[in-house]
């Protein structure tokens, strides 16, 4: 199946955020330096600056000074390749200042396929919560965007390739029912290689779950925003991130179901340029509108005042 296959690649990478590589067929295969800091034999010149301060831009080649990329939003400045930023972070540029809610923080995944081969997946998983200071590949909660309660669900790539395995999908799928509950709009922020293979159907269920959840936001006429983020594949975009009321996506971001190559070898056909680019999705009607990441919490406070209208007194007496 062509969904396992490309979450197999994505789950290999051992990049830690932001060294994200957008899973197709690149033409740079190692678009970004090698972040470990040489602490003998830097004697050359060229090695008086310490490696991992900087960070190569893989569409413009410039090198960026990895504080200065961070106070961008992980934005090049001067192409605006969008790099891949952590959940926290993101949450952090568009929730307001101490509204954030985190809901089922402590919920890990555990192993019930008892998981082996070329790693287990209990060893995966104890790595990832070391390297990335996260439980799953997802944080939820409720907080404020401008004057709006909002239900938040933002994906983590540098956890196991933002995989869904049944902690992304249970933890989601409670999310949309809080919004449903409280009357609040639920926005989801999707970056992900797909179903966890790990965890076998167990993670396919999630895409039946998180669909029936959001069905019954759709009945409560509660709206639900999906933010596609590079890049995003597979089980997730077959199923939560393909169906919200309004699809934004940010620049560039990578979308699609099988990544290009199987698509390519599978069809052996040859591909349009920009497939599965945000923008060709957008020229195609898969999706409502591009936001660039600096945009996107004023646009998506516009986006809320319209569709929330009419129902503000209720959100603040959920609120209260
Ligand atoms: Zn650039």
């Amino acid at each position: 199946m062509s969904t396992t296959s490309f979450t197999k690649k994505s789950l290999g990478t051992d990049s830690i955020e932001p060294g994200l590589t957008p899973p197709p067929a690149s033409d740079h295969p190692t678009p970004f330096i090698k972040r470990k800091l040489k602490l003998g034999g830097a004697k050359s010149k060229k090695r008086e600056i310490p490696e991992g301060l900087w960070q190569k831009c893989p569409k413009c080649e410039t090198m960026i000074f990895d504080k200065e990329l961070d106070e961008n939003l992980k934005v090049c400045a001067k192409c605006e390749y969008h790099f891949s930023i952590g959940a926290r972070e993101r949450i952090h540029s568009l929730v307001e200042t101490c509204t954030f809610e985190e809901m089922d923080a402590q919920m890990i995944s555990v192993d019930t396929l008892q998981f082996t081969g070329a790693s287990a997946y209990k060893d995966k998983l104890a790595a990832n919560w070391k390297k990335t200071s996260l439980k799953d590949a997802v944080i939820t909660g409720v907080g404020r965007i401008g004057e709006h309660r909002v239900a938040l669900g933002v994906m983590d790539f540098s956890f196991l390739g933002g995989s869904m395995g049944a902690v992304v999908g249970e933890k989601l799928a409670r999310l949309i029912e809080a919004g449903t509950e409280k009357g609040l709009p639920v926005i989801i922020i999707s970056t992900s290689g797909g179903a966890r293979m790990y965890e076998g159907m167990f993670s396919l269920m999630q895409m039946a779950k998180t669909c029936a959840a959001l069905a019954y936001l759709a009945k409560a006429r509660l709206p639900y925003i999906s933010i596609l983020t590079n890049p995003d594949y597979a089980g997730v975009m077959a199923s939560y991130a393909s169906v919200g009321d309004l699809i934004l996506a940010e620049p560039g971001a990578m979308i699609g179901f099988a990544g290009p190559r199987v698509i390519k070898d599978t069809t052996q056909a040859e591909l349009p340029p920009g497939f599965q680019t945000a923008e060709f999705l957008l020229d195609h009607g898969l999706i409502d509108a591009i936001v660039p990441r600096k945009e996107m919490k004023e646009r998506l406070i516009e986006y809320l005042a319209f569709m929330m209208a009419g129902r503000k007194n209720r959100v603040v007496t959920a609120a209260a």
